[in-house]
């Protein structure tokens, strides 16, 4: 119980706890933002409590989404602070953590990662973490970073997009992972094998088809049996970033037999679009990894109903509308999804018998503990005051205008969704009423919060 008395109750006759989906009262300190108690359907409201009832509408843990490219500072035109938050609590997220590339500077050093939190502290309309990055030459600043808060690292194994984020060459990598693995950190890797990228065809072009091959499965596969290979060398922590290739399942699934403390996530583009619609020259939808065949999405689904793949969360890597045009080669790859992710991965989990307690494991629970934040991802005592309020059986479709994103070009541009947000909540706050969020307006102090790797002891 919280030491705070609670003042604000919950009510829905779906609520989303680790135990499954029940009627019941959620009982929240908004003094202190957490969950007091999770009780049943009918407690009496305390006195001097307010009662929020949500009737049929679903409360869910808050997703929370460990994969976001916010670009802010240096690249803020592609995404800044304010705006993803903003597209975040629009969507159902109450904490993001921002990835260490596409912002100038890139988070490698502790200098960096205090200039991105003072840029974030005052935009951030939900929590925001941060990860770190490996690269050439930083191997001395991975402890420093990991000592200021920092939840993890990420590196590259081929050229990231930009230069700024040098990917690690083989010896490289090997160095950086036995760094990490000494102070106990986890490293997150986007999985490609350089040189398997590099002997496949190029991918210039209009045809989808010839973007595709450029991206072959093996170059995954290769590089996630590499990794496996270290992290056993190491007795390190990895974790895969945007699974694409179902192939690598079977090598992920073995390697967690052996102890190897590995985890994988992937993305709701890899769930709900498949290779086979995508237009030629739509490069809205050009990713990498890519989005493969349906067949392949298939074997994702398989993969997270076995518990293989841990996470899906969004890789929201967007760009200003003049650079995602052009040929396959030539586009920026990233797909924007912050603020849609919940609804687009929704909609196909109910068509393949898959349950909203599911989508919160996926999507909130397995998150927070990837992170390492222990007060996030569940509806129980003692957790953070974060919820999604959903109305499942909803539909809407995608106006690319209805997102706060600060760039609309969106993939699913015209989709019809299933899984409408009414509200948000972030520590006991209401921060997003039916897609808006509700404190838009300078000056008013956002209501999100900056969060560090929190220390075991
Ligand atoms: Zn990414």
């Amino acid at each position: 119980m919280s030491d705070a008395d609670p003042d604000l109750v919950l009510r829905s006759t779906r609520v989303v706890t680790p135990e499954g989906m029940r009627a019941a009262t959620v009982a929240v300190s908004t003094a202190d933002g957490t969950i007091s108690a999770v009780l049943p359907y009918d407690t009496a409201v305390p006195p001097g409590a307010r009662l929020e009832d949500f009737g049929d509408d679903v409360l869910l843990p808050g997703l929370v989404d460990t994969h976001v490219h916010v670009n802010d500072p240096g690249r803020t035109e592609w995404e800044g602070f304010a705006s993803a938050t903003r597209a975040a609590a629009a969507g159902g997220v109450t904490t993001l953590v921002d990835m260490p590339l596409n912002s100038v500077p890139p988070t490698t050093t502790v200098q960096a990662l205090e200039i991105k939190r003072a840029v974030a502290r005052a935009a951030a309309h939900v929590d925001i973490a941060f990860w770190g990055g490996a690269v050439p030459g930083n191997l001395r600043d991975l402890r420093p970073l990991h000592d200021a808060g920092v939840l993890g690292f990420k590196c590259f194994l081929l050229h990231s997009g930009v230069d700024e984020f040098p990917q690690l060459a083989p010896a490289e990598l090997d160095a950086a992972l036995g760094e990490i693995a000494g102070f106990g950190g986890l490293l997150i890797v986007h999985a490609e094998d350089p040189q398997l990228i590099d002997r496949a065809p190029s991918p210039s072009g209009p045809r989808y088809a010839d973007f595709l091959a450029s991206r072959p499965r093996e170059a995954e596969n290769r590089a996630i049996a590499g990794l496996i290979e270290l992290a056993r060398k190491h007795a390190a922590r990895v974790h895969i970033l945007h699974l694409s290739s179902a192939e690598a399942l079977p090598l992920i699934a073995a390697a967690r037999n052996e102890g190897i403390e590995i985890t994988v996530e992937t993305c709701p583009h890899f769930l709900t679009l498949t290779a086979e619609e995508v237009p030629d020259g739509a490069t809205e939808f050009k990713c990498c990894p890519p989005i493969r065949e349906a067949a392949n999405q298939d074997a994702l689904w398989q993969g997270l109903a076995d518990g293989t793949i841990d996470c899906v969360v969004s890789d929201h890597s967007p760009c200003t509308a003049d650079l995602k045009v052009g040929d396959f080669g030539q586009a920026w790859g990233g797909i924007s999804s912050l603020q849609l992710g919940l609804p687009a991965v929704w909609t196909e989990a109910r068509l393949r018998g898959r349950t909203l307690p599911d989508l919160a494991r996926w999507m909130s629970t397995a998150p927070a503990a990837l992170a390492g934040l222990a007060h996030k991802g569940a509806i129980e005592p003692g957790c953070d005051a974060d919820f999604a309020v959903l109305a499942p059986e909803e539909t809407f479709t995608v106006d690319p205008a209805a997102l706060h994103h600060r760039n609309q070009v969106t993939a699913y541009a015209g989709k019809t969704l299933h899984g409408v947000v009414r509200s948000t909540w972030l520590r006991g706050r209401k921060i997003a009423d039916h897609g808006t969020p509700t404190n838009p307006t300078e000056p008013t102090t956002p209501h999100g919060r900056l969060l560090e790797r929190q220390h075991h002891t």
